[in-house]
């Protein structure tokens, strides 16, 4: 089996990506046996984002390492949360001295949303998934993921997290927030970008 460290924090991203690893003859270790901390992530894109997880998780494992970077894009919004997607609601946060978390989030979605009619509420979720042999690699390997929408008026669901009550997918007219967690995993940005790496990966080994 050959080590590599999963740059996350997130306990239900690392069992998923062990399950798909696993199989392919890798041992996927949790960052926290290593390291604390995380990146900056001054980048501008989720691809430089998740190269510079990924790399910071390799420079302090010693291990090659894959991270991912995702959010969700609205194109009635210029593209917005993007990669802002997880602090999206911090400015009204800063100024009222409140917390930012997936519901206030939410709120501010809608709020942007407001006036953009049915039919010009396309969004989508996209993930970078990218892995490096070592610190400074020049060559990543990157696997992209994009899963199309819609964004509703209003919440449905309680399931997923972050934007996925008001994330409306229409060839199964459910959110993301209404589909069993099995599903949402095989069809996920998440699970496109992780199957393209693997492919890649495979590929080279
Ligand atoms: P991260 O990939 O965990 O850093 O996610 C960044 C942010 O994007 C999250 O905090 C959510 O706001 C949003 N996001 C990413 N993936 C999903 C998803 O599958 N459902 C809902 N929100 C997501």
């Amino acid at each position: 089996m050959k080590p590599l460290v999963l740059a996350t924090g997130n306990a239900g991203k690392l069992i998923e990506m062990r399950d798909i690893l696993q199989p392919h003859g890798w041992e996927v270790k949790a960052q926290a046996e290593f390291f604390a901390g995380e990146a900056d992530e001054t980048g501008l894109t989720f691809i430089e984002n998740a190269i510079l997880k990924a790399r910071y998780a390799a420079q302090h494992s010693g291990l090659p390492a894959i991270a991912d970077d995702s959010g969700l894009e609205v194109s009635g919004l210029n593209g917005a949360p993007g990669i802002y997607s997880a602090r999206y609601s911090a400015d009204e946060a800063d100024k009222e001295g409140g917390l930012v978390n997936d519901q206030t989030n939410l709120d501010k979605l809608l709020r942007e949303m407001h006036d953009v009619p049915a039919g010009q509420r396309h969004a989508s979720y996209y993930c970078a998934m990218v892995y490096v042999e070592h610190a400074k690699d020049p060559t990543p390997i990157i696997g992209l993921g994009r899963w199309y929408g819609e964004i509703l008026t209003q919440p449905q669901g309680t399931g997923g997290f972050g934007y996925d009550p008001v994330f409306w997918v229409d060839e199964l007219q459910q959110t993301a927030a209404e589909l069993p967690k099995a599903q949402k995993n095989q069809l996920s940005h998440r699970a496109q970008a992780l199957n393209a790496l693997v492919m890649q990966l495979r590929r080279g080994a």
